[in-house]
């Protein structure tokens, strides 16, 4: 899967993006990463890429032709269409759901405005996704991209060494994930669940299931209403709110 990212800061995403998994997956072939630097494609002797709004108001919103012709030069390498994410706080909030979606593509372009944001008319041409990563403001697009990047590179076959990780991660189903324990068996008196110890699986299965209803229960309610629940797990929740 190939990722081009549009930007004034190229190296924050060959930094962002070069190590621990994404580094290994990009080693392997299995992905690339390649930032585009947007100030290279501006026609003014300074380089300038942004501008004062029309109408007036703070800061500088960065023009159309700097980015129509980044994005032209990579585009000529792109077979087929290729869907273009504007990263902006005014999109739909990135979700598990949308990661596993966009991991289908072959290529993904990011566009990462910076300032007070980037001229309509160019989004209006080249945008067919405007996604945010979150309710709050960020100085520029290019976390933005490198958080979706990440989430969405994981999910590319073979780039976690244990596929089955990903699946039965928090969100996939719109439950929250079991805990986790590793050696060793106790840590400053608190021991590991003696279910886990047992080598019954059934029970391990049925433990962990549990828990991540527990837990989905408590700290994120407004997931259950989407979550596929047996009867056993919604006899389950019921006990535990009448608990409550
Ligand atoms: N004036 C813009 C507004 O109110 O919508 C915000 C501009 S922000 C300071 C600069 C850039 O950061 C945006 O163009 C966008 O690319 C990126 N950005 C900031 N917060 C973001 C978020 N929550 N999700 C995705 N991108 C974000």
């Amino acid at each position: 899967m190939r990722f081009h990212v549009l930007t004034l800061f190229p190296e924050m995403i060959e930094q962002g993006c070069r190590t621990s998994i994404l580094g290994r997956a990009a080693d392997a072939g299995l992905i690339t990463v390649s930032a585009t630097n947007i100030r290279d494609f501006s026609e003014n002797k300074h380089g300038h890429v942004d501008d004062y709004p029309y109408g007036g108001g703070a800061g500088m919103v960065m023009q159309p032709g700097p980015i129509d012709r980044a994005y032209q030069s990579i585009k000529q390498n792109i077979p087929g269409k290729a869907r273009v994410i504007y990263v902006t706080p005014q999109g739909t909030v990135f979700h598990q759901r949308m990661a596993e979606e966009l991991a289908k593509e072959e290529d993904l372009i990011f566009l990462c405005g910076h300032y007070e944001g980037v001229d309509e008319r160019i989004l209006e041409k080249l945008v067919t996704d405007y996604v945010s990563i979150g309710d709050y403001v960020l100085t520029g697009g290019e976390l933005p991209a490198m958080v979706m990047i990440d989430a969405i590179a994981r999910l590319v076959p073979g780039v976690l060494s244990n596929q089955v990780s990903a699946e039965f991660e928090s969100f996939h189903d719109n439950l929250l994930e079991y805990p986790q324990y590793t050696r060793p068996e106790e840590y400053e008196g608190r021991r590991v669940p003696e279910v886990l110890l047992s080598g019954h699986h059934a029970n391990i299965e049925q433990w962990r299931r549990e828990q991540s209803l527990t837990r989905t229960l408590h700290w994120r309610p407004d997931l259950l209403e989407k979550a596929e629940l047996t009867k056993k797990d919604r006899e389950y929740l019921a006990k535990q709110t009448d608990r409550k």
